[in-house]
């Protein structure tokens, strides 16, 4: 065991702040990484928060991690000291039921041990995550990440990336799908340039008019306001596919409009209350309104090297984490161009 910096809120809604949390020493199946960078996602907010229940203090966010690896346990295969790897939102699942034979591990039947705010499968050791110095994981949960990508752009790739790659992978969008993308923030404008990478025509449903040329920059063909309700009569009918990552409450019946006959919108963004949906809004036109939570170990990792073969990251901007609490603040108001990712170097000084 040894104790390394980290930044932990005590309790629902306290403020982050320097604490210490001890790292296990990496054994034979681990890999032990100094962190470089770690991204801030909505969900580190909603977590610390505590504003989906259940949340476990102190809590050490962060599930978007891109370090260097420092040692690797006597049967680690993949890595090697000097590796750039990366960690999502898993380190660990039971490895044997249905869902993680078929690498859908956030599936896991018994429960899979998330990054932080879970616990090891031993269901007692708390996970703490990348707001810290170093983090120690099984190589199975690790990810290689392309060396030709920018570490700092590359650390929100591990959920925002992931996150939105994966639905656009199961509902096959393809060149020329019409596709809608709700709310420009880490996912969104992950989204964005994914999709449109696989050829779809996006675009962008906002409620940010400021945001307009850097939703076209990143690669949407169309922007429209969501806050003027004449988008939703003009856009009736129009999406193949829609990818909806508001964090807050909103209706969905109203987005389930702008969808084609057929076509399906994926809710991502978590709001904390439940929005009720009418059953019209599914019937007329054979819709589908389906959910998708991050992805897989190997569907990250084929993420991660189509990123890599396409130059794909995320825009960030970079903070020391003694800016954790004023990021949040800003998230909160949707004020983020489009990820914040922490320089971990500042947690070292
Ligand atoms: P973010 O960076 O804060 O972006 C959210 C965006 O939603 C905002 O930038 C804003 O975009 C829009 N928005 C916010 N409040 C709104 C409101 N009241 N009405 C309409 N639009 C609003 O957040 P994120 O990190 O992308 O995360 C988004 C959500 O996804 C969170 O709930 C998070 O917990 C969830 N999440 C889910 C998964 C999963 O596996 N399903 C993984 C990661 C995160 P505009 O300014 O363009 O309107
Ligand atoms: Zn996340
Ligand atoms: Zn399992």
């Amino acid at each position: 065991m040894s104790k390394i910096p980290a930044y932990a809120a005590a309790a629902a809604k306290a403020p982050l702040a320097p604490y210490s949390v001890d790292r296990r020493e990496p054994g034979e199946h681990d890999v032990l990484i100094d962190i470089l960078f770690c991204g801030v996602c909505h969900s580190d907010v909603h977590q610390v928060r505590d504003e989906w229940g259940g949340s476990l203090f102190p809590m050490v966010p962060g599930h978007e991690i891109i370090g260097r690896v420092k040692q690797v346990g006597a049967h680690v295969k993949k890595f090697k000291p000097g590796d750039m790897a990366g960690v999502g939102c898993m380190v660990d699942s039971c490895r044997e039921c249905a869902p993680c034979k078929d690498d859908l591990e956030q599936f896991c039947q018994k429960g899979a041990a998330f990054t932080y705010n879970g616990t090891e499968m031993d269901r007692k050791t708390p996970t703490f995550g990348g707001y810290s110095t170093q983090v120690v994981v099984d190589e199975r949960f690790t990810l290689k990440v392309p060396e030709n990508l920018d570490p700092a752009g590359a650390a929100p790739l591990l959920c925002a990336g992931i996150t939105t790659y994966s639905p656009l992978r199961q509902w096959n969008c393809k060149k020329g799908d019409r596709v809608g993308v709700v709310g420009l923030g880490g996912l969104g404008h992950m989204a964005v340039k994914l999709a449109s990478s696989m050829g779809a025509e996006v675009t962008m449903l906002s409620t940010s008019r400021a945001k307009e040329a850097d939703a076209r920059r990143l690669g949407a063909s169309n922007f429209a306001l969501t806050s003027d309700e004449a988008t939703f009569q003009r856009l009736a009918g129009t999406f193949d596919l829609i990818i909806n990552t508001i964090s807050a409450p909103h209706d969905y019946n109203k987005y389930l409009g702008m969808l084609k006959p057929m076509g399906t919108m994926v809710v991502v963004g978590v709001p904390p209350e439940a929005t009720p949906v009418h059953a019209f809004s599914l019937i007329g036109g054979n819709k589908r309104l389906a959910g998708s939570l991050i992805g897989g170990i190997a569907q990250t990792q084929e993420m991660l090297d189509y990123c890599g073969a396409h130059g794909i990251v995320s825009e960030v901007e970079i903070i020391p984490i003694q800016k954790i609490n004023e990021a949040y603040e800003r998230m909160v108001k949707a004020d983020v161009r489009y990820r914040f990712v922490i320089d971990i170097a500042s947690l070292k000084s």
